[in-house]
């Protein structure tokens, strides 16, 4: 609310609790090899795989939205990428409608 926008469906977004802690009111960081402000990857209208690649169970960014979400949100900080490799292990990572959207 703090940028403003609608509290409705089109404008909210399903996150985990470490991403949404980590985002916080933030909508972007800084390209620290260019100095320029990068928003963050948005759920509702980009693709994961046009931004991300799994690297086994890192989450390798391929643009520098990408590279700012990845940072900013902590995907691979260690408890986060055991986690990952666990729900991979046991077949629920990245689950069936994930692997729908990242290969669009
Ligand atoms: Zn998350």
């Amino acid at each position: 609310m703090k940028h403003g926008g609608a509290t409705t469906a089109d404008n909210l977004c399903y996150a985990c609790i470490f991403c949404n802690l980590q985002k916080g009111t933030d909508l972007g960081s800084i390209n620290w090899q260019t100095g320029e402000l990068v928003r963050f990857f948005n759920p509702r209208r980009d693709f994961w795989g046009e931004h991300f690649w799994l690297d086994e169970a890192l989450i390798q960014p391929l643009t520098e939205i990408g590279e700012v979400t990845a940072r900013i949100f902590d995907f691979n900080v260690d408890e986060r990428v055991i986690e990952r490799q666990a729900l991979i292990l046991s077949g629920q990572y990245p689950s069936a409608s994930a692997l729908k959207r990242i290969n669009k």
